[in-house]
């Protein structure tokens, strides 16, 4: 018999290597502009015609290509860009593997007109299905201009493959916000047809992520970007986050290394654990991160249209970047304590004036550990970055073990025959305080009329205090009576038992019976529900669903089904004294401005705002 095994003619195998790299118009849209960013490009024009499937042209103001170069370029394996295996390590280029212009000419028709600056004349070269139907020289433009027609023309199955013009034209938009997102010096025009869609002069990152998004819609890009800036030996960098109250069921996030879009879940984790209390489990903010590592450390090399990438120094990166992002947070979070005015009516703590507060440091503390921190606090504004030398023994701090919230759910008589004057009395006798529908705290500071949240805002007061008696052992108990009879299933006794030290902490005393039951003896002080039963199957439930896996996060979850249970609710009635203290003990609470579940506590009406309405 004959031997059997022959080579594949160069047709067959770019065919088969453009169904790796060119799956869609998407693609052939990315690996056109990438070469043009790495052709040294400043203005790219990028025209589709339905949806990619009939046209898709790149035109740029590159260096172009040389005669021979311009042949060359659609060979496989053909490139400018590295020479030897070491390169790859060192890459300053999007491309480097030589096979997108020989995939994309084995599957379209394809015209290419090139020309440098030291060329009179340009090149035409014109191949489809990996034949080269002419070359010659014309008159053209500087630089490059690539048209790639009827995509799949040659193969009938990928074409049917392709998706409904919107989702193709949305996998167009996508790869290009992930280039014109980080090469904001590079000026972009991207007409659909005859409309023009993007027009993207070259602009920094701040800007180009306006015009990519759009001024005028709801996110308001302008307002809630924050700036991230870091500076150190393994990794710059530079980005924006987006303000909690702008997260999103699904939030525009881009990370960039070295000029190139990545994918990266652990990074993404850092920011989200940055944000944590911040926003809702179900939202997810916006970010635009951009990263600088010396190109040695990272590996790129893993798959041509795989946007993950490795970092060498993934767990030191990840801490900069995490600490970096709480401190952009952090500085935000503290504008409205810094914005209050001392002849206003709220009583602040001493020393708690603009001048006492030094500025959070604009660098990366290299000291700073965000392990080593609970995430219940914002990491940098601590009591001495706030408050300066003032005394801490003077005011009610959440982990001093004595302190006592003066009231509690438990202490205020939600049935009071004397409501009408309570009003009275605390509206004369403390004018700056004022309870709206009994749900609001109306009190004025120096840019307008502050307005918070009750039952939140002691939420968040009663979450930080059960927080600390679970950490530090100082919950102070009560005794009942007639203790209740805490029946489980087997499932949840077992993890009812896990969670019990925890409870001890904050004062609860349980004595196991027989059967999955529980007598319980002992109450927290602090709680103020009827329904000490309810309460427990409560934190059981949460704490279950919250798949605590660590520590932080179970005393997290015991916490908040504490404050919530315990919290004053809408609809109580407040007197003066208790609105001050409420206020007092929310501006010492690390987040006064969001609830742990990211809940706004209280919200500025601004003088600019009262003045409109007069
Ligand atoms: P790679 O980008 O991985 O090198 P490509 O197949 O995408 O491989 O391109 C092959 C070569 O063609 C590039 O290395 C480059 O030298 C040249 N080239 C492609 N596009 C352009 C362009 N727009 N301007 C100048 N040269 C280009
Ligand atoms: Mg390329």
């Amino acid at each position: 018999m004959s031997d059997i095994i022959h080579l594949l003619p160069d047709s067959v195998a770019n065919q088969i290597a453009a169904g790796e790299v060119i799956q869609r118009p998407a693609s052939v849209l990315k690996e056109l502009v990438e070469n043009s960013i790495d052709a040294g490009a400043t203005f790219i024009q990028i025209v589709i015609k339905d949806a990619g499937r009939t046209l898709i042209q790149v035109i740029d103001n590159g260096k172009g290509m040389s005669e021979t170069d311009a042949r060359m370029a659609f060979e496989r394996h053909a490139t400018s860009k590295i020479k030897n295996a070491d390169d790859l390590f060192s890459l300053r280029t999007m491309g480097f593997r030589g096979e997108a212009l020989a995939s994309i000419a084995a599957v379209a028709q394809v015209e290419l007109r090139t020309r440098r600056t030291e060329d009179e004349l340009g090149i035409l070269v014109e191949i489809a299905g990996t034949r080269v139907f002419k070359q010659e020289t014309v008159q053209c433009d500087l630089g490059t201009s690539f048209q790639v027609k009827n995509l799949f023309f040659n193969v009938p199955a990928r074409r049917r493959f392709l998706k409904s013009d919107n989702v193709e034209k949305s996998h167009i938009f996508t790869e290009f916000y992930r280039i014109a997102l980080v090469n904001s010096n590079v000026a972009f025009s991207l007409f659909d047809g005859e409309e023009e869609v993007f027009q993207l002069p070259a602009s920094n990152n701040k800007i180009r992520i306006e015009n990519v998004f759009g001024k005028n819609s709801k996110k308001r890009w302008q307002q809630q970007l924050l700036t991230i800036e870091t500076t150190t030996n393994l990794v710059n960098i530079i980005g924006y986050v987006g303000k909690p109250e702008y997260a999103q069921k699904s939030g525009s996030q881009y990370f960039f290394v070295n000029g190139r879009f990545m994918r990266h879940p652990y990074f993404h984790k850092a920011v989200l654990l940055a944000y944590n209390q911040m926003i809702q489990s179900t939202e997810s903010p916006n970010y635009f991160i951009y990263f600088e590592v010396d190109p040695q450390t990272i590996d790129i090399n893993i798959h041509p249209t795989k946007t993950e990438i490795k970092f060498e120094n993934e767990q030191a990166i990840w801490s900069i970047l995490s600490a970096s992002i709480k401190e952009s947070l952090g500085k935000f979070n503290i504008v409205p304590s810094i914005d209050f005015d001392q002849e206003g009516a709220v009583e602040m703590p001493v020393g708690m004036s603009a001048e006492n507060i030094r500025p959070p440091q604009t660098n990366f503390n290299p000291n700073y550990n965000p392990f080593g921190s609970t995430s219940y606090k914002r990491p940098v504004l601590d009591w001495e970055e706030l408050y300066g030398d003032f005394e801490k023994k003077d005011l009610p701090i959440e982990s001093s073990p004595t302190w006592k919230p003066t009231f509690n759910s438990a202490s205020v008589n939600i049935n009071s025959t004397n409501t009408q004057q309570q009003v009275i009395e605390s509206v004369e006798s403390r004018s700056g305080n004022f309870q709206y529908k009994n749900r609001y705290i109306l009190t004025g500071v120096k840019s307008g009329l502050l307005i918070i949240d009750q039952q939140r805002a002691h939420t968040r007061i009663l979450f930080d205090l059960f927080i600390s008696q679970i950490e530090n052992s100082n919950g102070l108990s009560q005794q009942v009576l007639f203790p209740e009879v805490l029946e489980l299933n087997a499932d949840d006794a077992l993890f009812f038992e896990q969670i019990i030290p925890d409870l001890k902490q904050v004062g609860f005393d349980f004595e196991p019976l027989e059967n999955h039951t529980f007598n319980v003896k002992g109450v927290s002080s602090q709680v103020g529900t009827t329904s000490v039963i309810d309460l427990l199957l409560d934190i059981l439930d949460r704490a279950k669903t919250t798949a605590a896996n660590t520590s932080q996060l179970l005393h997290e979850s015991i916490a908040l089904s504490l404050a919530e249970s315990s919290s004053i609710k809408g609809g109580q009635h407040l007197t003066n004294e208790e609105m001050s203290d409420l206020i007092d003990r929310l501006f010492a609470c690390a987040n006064h401005n969001f609830t742990p579940d990211g809940k706004k506590i209280m919200s500025i009406f601004t003088q600019d705002e009262l003045e409109k309405r007069f």
